[in-house]
């Protein structure tokens, strides 16, 4: 680290809407997120770090598409969703608030509390009944990942379960159903997240939604061949829809087959430097993935937060550019998300 910057990158740092946008949480409920334990996120781990805010998200695994896993899927979805309201609160002077919208999130780093989104990740979970995800935002859900591993009802994923009988495509990307869900997200006010997804299922939901689509957790396949990861042309749909990718810190993604302690924030930073690059600093953001694979060796946890800042200012980004990659570019989106609800 340059020592010169160092104090400057981090004053900015402190000074940032910080909004990282995907974290698991454990499940069942591990450690409590006010003590500075074991999780890789935790809330004096979020103030150590500097990361004002959150999208906590309720994962549900793929299972075989029984309607009794589906609705289990559901009910966890729904209990994950209530424990991760549960981490609005106050202990020991440290405060967490619940913040469901844009100004909400803004208004946690006004009065320096940190700021909880809540999120669910796998439409398994809704199953083939589509007033779930009403549901899901009467308990502050602001974002859907389509799929995870593995095709449900609603859409193919990217990485087809093979154990569990998928064929590599199943619906040629979202089902009729998928096509309603989105059209229901848009109505209650979600976001489309297409992490996860087949490039198919991506391309129809940026198509078929009123508002723009996101990837919450992926990289760049130019740096990285992997399913997971945004091929050119769908960066270049990423803008033309005036969506964002949020580029994330899983090592694997970051470097072919890459182990986590020998990736640094340099190989993360040339991906948001690539996606820059493509589609510009409008459409390009942050997450980590912690506590569901993401870490490195110098963003080990939401503590080391800071480090991501140190190196984009070493690359000479401003300060207006890295409040709209720490959160602006998101936050844009949520509120273009909020406004065209029904
Ligand atoms: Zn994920």
């Amino acid at each position: 680290m340059n020592d010169a910057l160092a104090p400057d990158s981090a004053t900015l740092h402190q000074a940032l809407v910080t909004l990282d946008t995907h974290i698991d949480i454990p499940w069942p409920p591990g450690p409590d997120p006010f003590a500075d334990g074991p999780r890789k996120v935790d809330i004096p781990k979020m103030v150590r770090g500097g990361l004002s805010a959150g999208c906590f998200v309720a994962y549900v695994p793929q299972a075989s598409r029984t309607v009794a896993n589906e609705d289990a899927a559901y009910a966890r979805a729904i209990a994950m969703l209530d424990h991760i309201n549960a981490m609005g609160r106050t202990e020991a002077g440290i405060t967490a608030r619940v913040t469901p919208t844009a100004n909400e999130i803004e208004a946690a780093k006004r009065d320096g509390v940190c700021a909880i989104v809540p999120c669910v990740e796998n439409g398994f979970a809704v199953g083939a009944d589509l007033s779930r995800i009403g549901e899901f935002r009467a308990r502050g859900a602001r974002y859907l990942t389509l799929t995870h591993n593995g095709h449900n009802a609603l859409a193919d994923s990217c990485n087809p379960r093979r154990d569990l009988g998928d064929r590599e495509s199943e619906h040629g990307g979202l089902s009729a159903l998928g096509r309603a869900a989105v059209a229901e997200l848009n109505r209650v006010g979600m976001i489309v997240d297409v992490a996860h997804t087949s490039r198919d299922t991506m391309q129809q939901a940026a198509e078929v939604s009123r508002t723009p689509i996101v990837s919450t957790h992926s990289c760049v396949s130019a740096l990285c061949d992997h399913p997971r990861n945004m091929q050119d042309w769908q960066l270049d749909i990423i803008r033309s829809v005036k969506g964002v990718i949020q580029i994330t810190a899983v090592s694997a993604f970051l470097r072919p087959n890459a182990r986590p302690e020998d990736v640094t924030v340099a190989d993360f930073a040339n991906h948001v430097d690539y996606a820059v690059k493509r589609i510009g600093i409008d459409h390009v953001g942050i997450s980590s993935d912690f506590d569901g694979g993401g870490w490195f060796s110098d963003w080990r946890d939401a503590g080391d937060s800071a480090n991501v800042t140190a190196e984009l200012v070493r690359r000479g980004y401003d300060r207006g550019a890295l409040e709209k990659l720490w959160g602006g570019n998101f936050l844009r989106v949520m509120r273009v998300v909020e406004e065209e609800a029904a």
